[in-house]
């Protein structure tokens, strides 16, 4: 038996059981001293109707049992600190812990937000400062650091092409065009914001094809979402006169900056003709994401579409002798906006995160950063593509997405073998996505990582497609080492139990 097995074996008999029903009557966690003051009974203070008539059946927990619990829980699941986690386009990055550190900082974690701007200088100018390094690395004229995730980037980006377009009276452009390669959120943001969407097929070189986009161009166009690279791993080879074509016809061009980790330091979406991008802080710039972890999806705008910007944005005074004000403060001065889409000011320790990297980083290693992504995706591309099919196969930028199709004649989808890689303790690729490969395995290993761990990677790649010729039932059958086997995905959709429930009192 695998070390693996023997620390996973015990959870997987009774999941629920074993995990959840912890602790016993008359186990405690803490001990408090006496109040030292008179306190009047319960029932003297809450009008009885408020009284409880028994007490709840809460946990009764001593201190290790606690920490036994979470230390436990937290090892269920495979994390980017465990191992290897190439799940293409959420950008799974090692996190460096001195950004933790630093958002933790008791001058920055105990900040409130209705504390007057004399109070908050230092914050303040750690958001301007983002906001110049970001504008450095995008080419971009003006950031807002509201939306919490890029798909509310996204949305707040779109709303603010709805809004340029009704200043000048073009309400009636109505559609926003897709490359079909695209992120479901980028069809979801543009169709929340009232839009029709069109979706443009990709050429046979997976890229956006320019005669089919000049067809579809109109003065209908409010405009085209992209992702550059796209979600192939594809560079938009034709992106001036992408960009150029949408502006002809009176559109605006919106970047998805998810893929930015793949050319920051090189390239930038401003000087590619984009006029507003949104970045995913937490990829590009590394704070722990995934399971729903917060994130910081900052929108840049060129000039054209500054005044649109949700408020407040953090604006610098120059310093003057004359003026007692302080340098940084809040605009909401300013009347064309959107509105606010997020309470206060964005998500705070995701951007001290975000600061922290990229001034330890400095542009240098940002380019680094990128050239890395793309060396080991390329590496992995060219360990892999005898194995499996890649249905664009050149060189790619920082992930590429191989298919199944040859394995599924054996009967193994992609699925399967997503769920085999998670016995050899790394995550899977992203699966199913985009959409325009059949049984896509979307693969990005990121800059973090070893020669030896891409190397591990590409035998458990070989391993499980010997599997599928030669005993197809073990990728079948697969996870046969993970604490949970094969959920149903279905009923955890639509029946999620979001909470734990006591037994039944008796
Ligand atoms: C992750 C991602 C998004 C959505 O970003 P969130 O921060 O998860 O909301 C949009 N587009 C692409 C290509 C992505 O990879």
């Amino acid at each position: 038996m695998s070390p693996l097995n023997e620390c996973t074996e015990p959870v997987r008999r009774g999941v629920e059981p074993l995990i959840f029903e912890k602790g016993g009557a008359g186990h405690r966690g803490m001990d408090l001293p006496p109040a030292g003051v008179e306190t009047p009974p319960a029932a003297e203070l809450l009008r009885d109707a408020r009284l409880r008539g028994r007490a709840p059946r809460l946990p009764e927990m001593s201190e290790p049992e606690v920490v036994r619990h979470y230390t436990r829980l937290s090892r269920l699941n495979h994390a980017v600190d465990l191992g290897f986690y190439p799940l293409g386009s959420c950008t799974m990055k090692y996190n460096p812990k001195i950004n933790d550190e630093l958002a933790d900082l008791p001058g920055f974690a105990r900040l409130h937000p209705y504390q007057p701007e004399t109070q908050v200088q230092g914050v303040l100018r750690l958001m301007w400062e983002l906001e110049q390094a970001l504008l450095a690395i995008t080419g971009m004229s003006r950031v807002s650091f509201q939306p919490s995730a890029g798909a509310q980037g996204e949305l707040v980006g779109i709303l603010m092409i709805r809004a340029y377009h009704r200043s000048r009276g073009e309400g009636e452009r109505d559609t926003i065009l897709v490359p079909d390669s695209a992120h479901g959120t980028n069809l979801a943001t543009a169709t929340l914001a009232g839009y029709r969407v069109v979706e443009l097929p990709s050429s046979d070189r997976g890229l956006i094809d320019l005669e089919t986009l000049n067809a579809a161009l109109s003065e209908k166009t409010a405009g085209l979402m992209l992702t550059n690279p796209n979600t192939l791993g594809l560079f938009e080879e034709d992106i001036l006169e992408i960009t150029n074509a949408v502006h002809q016809a009176g559109g605006l061009v919106y970047y998805d900056g998810a893929n930015l980790n793949a050319i920051m330091g090189r390239a930038r979406p401003g000087d590619m003709g984009l006029d507003v991008v949104h970045m995913n802080l937490h990829k590009t710039f590394s704070t722990p994401h995934g399971g729903g972890g917060p994130g910081a999806g900052p929108v840049a705008v060129g000039e054209i579409l500054e005044p649109f910007l949700p408020v407040p944005l953090v604006t610098r005074r120059p310093p003057s002798p004359a003026t007692t004000e302080p340098e940084f403060f809040l605009d909401s001065d300013r009347p064309l906006n959107i509105g606010r889409v997020k309470g206060f000011y964005g998500n705070i320790s995701v951007l001290i995160r975000a600061y922290a990297y990229i001034r330890r980083m400095g542009a240098e290693g940002l380019r680094l950063a990128s050239e890395d992504a793309v060396l080991n995706a390329n590496y992995l591309l060219t360990q892999l593509h005898d194995l499996y099919e890649v249905p664009y196969d050149r060189t790619c930028m920082h992930e590429f997405v191989a298919s199944a199709a040859r394995q599924k004649k054996a009967g193994v989808m992609a699925r399967d073998i997503a769920k085999r890689i998670l016995d050899f303790g790394m995550h899977a690729p992203t699966v199913y996505f985009p959409l325009v490969v059949p049984e896509a395995l979307m693969i990005e290993p990121t800059e973090t990582e070893s020669l030896s761990e891409l190397d591990a990677f590409v035998d458990v790649m070989r391993t499980i497609d010997q599997e599928c010729r030669e005993s197809p039932d073990t990728v079948l059958s697969a996870p046969h080492n993970t604490p949970v086997q094969r959920p149903d995905e279905v009923k955890a959709a639509r029946q999620p139990v979001l909470r734990w429930v006591p037994p039944p009192a008796g």
